[in-house]
């Protein structure tokens, strides 16, 4: 009997201990990233940032939420996924390099990751070089962001900052022109801007209260 108790006991403090450290499972799911993705990546980043990062490395120091607005996994994943810009984008000028995101949640929750956290992804303007992107699935009126993506996004922010301490910025890609002229922000064309209304201010609230642990900071003013 004593030893059922204690095997009960020890069940227990395992799976709490488990519970507690609330560890996302994350499924890589790699995009293409060869030596010209690498090469596009690098050439971005000195083009339009004059930064010089070997191999495209970036320092987190912000995520940025998304949405896809498009209806389902394969296609979001096959948007990313080409390593050249389609032609349909021709607003996001000269650069060939596509966009991407290092993450992308499934409506359910389930999160991929899709290439290596350190490398810059092109997901927001004048920020991709400290900024790690998480986008969406969903986002149209008929397949809205999910509870499951709320939960599924915190998780993998508890997960980041833990990993990279330096992270102290939480924006919706809506939010982004907020950062232009702060020390933060490197584009160097002040005419490249594109409109952008994901996630919204609520999903952005509503991942924000399940992470308020972490401590966002207030977003830096522009400079005078
Ligand atoms: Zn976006």
């Amino acid at each position: 009997m004593k030893q059922l108790f204690y095997a009960i006991v020890f069940l227990c403090t395992g799976l709490m201990a488990v519970w507690g450290q609330k560890k996302p499972i994350i499924v890589d799911r790699p995009i293409s990233f060869g030596p010209e993705r690498v090469s596009m990546t690098q050439q971005y980043m000195k083009e339009r940032y004059l930064i010089d990062a070997p191999s495209g490395k970036i320092s987190p120091k912000m995520v940025v939420l998304h949405w896809t607005a498009i209806p389902s996994l394969e296609a979001s994943f096959n948007a990313f996924d080409p390593e050249h810009l389609p032609a349909y984008r021709p607003e996001l000028g000269r650069n060939g390099l596509n966009v991407s995101a290092h993450f992308l949640v499934d409506q359910d929750g389930t999160i991929y990751r899709l290439m290596p956290e350190d490398m810059m992804a092109r997901h927001v303007i004048g920020l991709n070089h400290l900024a790690i992107g998480i986008e969406n699935v969903g986002g149209t009126a008929d397949m809205p962001l999910t509870p499951l993506q709320i939960k599924a996004n915190a998780e993998l922010l508890k997960y980041l900052k833990k990993k990279y301490p330096e992270i102290k910025y939480l924006i919706g890609h809506h939010q982004y022109t907020e950062l232009e002229g702060t020390e933060l922000w490197k584009e160097i064309d002040p005419g490249y801007k594109t409109t952008k209304t994901d996630p919204g201010d609520r999903f952005v609230w509503l991942v924000k209260r399940k992470t308020r642990k972490l401590r966002w900071h207030p977003l830096p003013k522009p400079k005078q």
